[in-house]
C-alpha cells in the first residue's frame, strides 16, 4: 500500500441512478468522487475542484457535454475526460473523438470496463505530467530543449512542426481532429485554414516516416484527423478495441 493522495473523479452525470451507482463504485475503489447533476455545475466544479479525471456525459441539461469539453480545453483545464456517450452510433464515437476527449464509453457499459479506462487513463496522465521526454516509434521529443530526433538521428522541424507531433505524441492512440490541433498549437485566435494542420503533417511525414507515402507514425483517420502510433507501447489496448 502507498500513503498517496485520493485520486479525485469528477462525475458529471444528469441520470440519478446512475450517478449513485457510479458514485458508489467509485468510492469503493477508493477514489474521491465530486458529482455534478448538470453543465454547469459540471464545469464549475472541473474549474475549482481539481479534479484527477473527469467523467463526463455526452447529453446533459444546461450545457451538453461537447460545449463542456471545449471550454474546458480553452481554459487549459487539462484533466483527461471519460466521455459517455447514449447509443452506439458511427455518430456518436465520432463526436466522443472529435470532443477531444481522452476516451470513451457508449452506454451500456460494464462497471469492470469503466474502472479499467479510468485507470488507464489516470496511468497516461500521470505518465505525461512527470516526461519531460516524449519517446515512441523511435522518435524522441525533448520537452526541454526542443530538440527532436528519429533513431538517434537529429531532425529539423519548425516550432509549430515540433509542437504538433508533440501533441500527437502526448496522445498516442488518440484521434485528434484539425479544429483541435489547429486550436491546441495555433491557438484558439488563429483564423486559419485546417489545412495548415495537413501541411504540417506533410513536413513531419517527410522528417520522420521511413516511407512518407505509406505513413505509420503518424496515420490519417479520414474524415476525423490525425492519431499518433508509435506501436509497441501500448500497455492496455483499452483506447483500440474497434468494433468489429
Ligand atoms: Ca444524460
Amino acid at each position: 500500500m502507498t500513503k498517496k493522495r485520493k485520486q479525485r473523479i469528477l462525475l458529471i452525470e444528469d441520470e440519478a441512478g446512475l450517478r449513485q451507482t457510479l458514485k458508489l463504485n467509485l468510492k469503493e475503489q477508493g477514489y474521491k468522487v465530486i458529482t455534478a447533476s448538470d453543465g454547469h455545475e459540471g464545469l464549475e466544479k472541473a474549474r475549482t475542484k481539481s479534479p484527477d479525471l473527469i467523467i463526463l456525459d455526452l447529453m446533459l441539461p444546461g450545457m451538453d457535454g461537447l460545449s463542456l469539453m471545449r471550454v474546458l480545453r480553452l481554459e487549459e483545464i487539462d484533466v483527461p475526460v471519460l466521455m459517455l456517450t447514449a447509443r452506439t452510433s458511427e455518430m456518436d464515437k465520432i463526436i466522443g473523438l472529435e470532443s477531444g476527449a481522452d476516451d470513451y464509453l457508449t452506454k451500456p457499459f460494464s462497471l469492470g470496463e469503466l474502472m479499467a479506462r479510468i485507470r488507464a487513463l489516470l496511468r497516461r496522465a500521470d505518465r505525461t505530467r512527470t516526461r519531460e521526454t516524449l519517446s515512441s516509434g523511435g522518435v524522441t521529443l525533448d520537452l526541454v530543449s526542443r530538440r527532436a530526433t528519429r533513431d538517434g538521428r537529429p531532425l529539423e522541424l519548425s516550432p509549430k512542426a515540433f509542437s504538433l507531433l508533440a501533441e500527437l505524441m502526448r496522445h498516442e492512440h488518440a484521434v485528434l481532429s484539425r479544429d483541435l490541433l489547429l486550436a491546441r498549437v495555433w491557438g484558439e485566435d488563429y483564423i486559419g485554414d485546417p489545412r495548415t494542420v495537413d501541411v504540417h503533417i506533410r513536413w513531419l511525414r517527410e522528417q520522420i516516416e521511413e516511407d512518407p507515402s505509406q505513413p505509420k507514425l503518424i496515420q490519417t483517420v479520414r474524415g476525423i484527423g490525425y492519431r499518433f502510433e508509435g506501436g509497441a507501447e501500448i500497455e492496455d489496448g483499452v483506447t483500440d478495441d474497434e468494433e468489429t
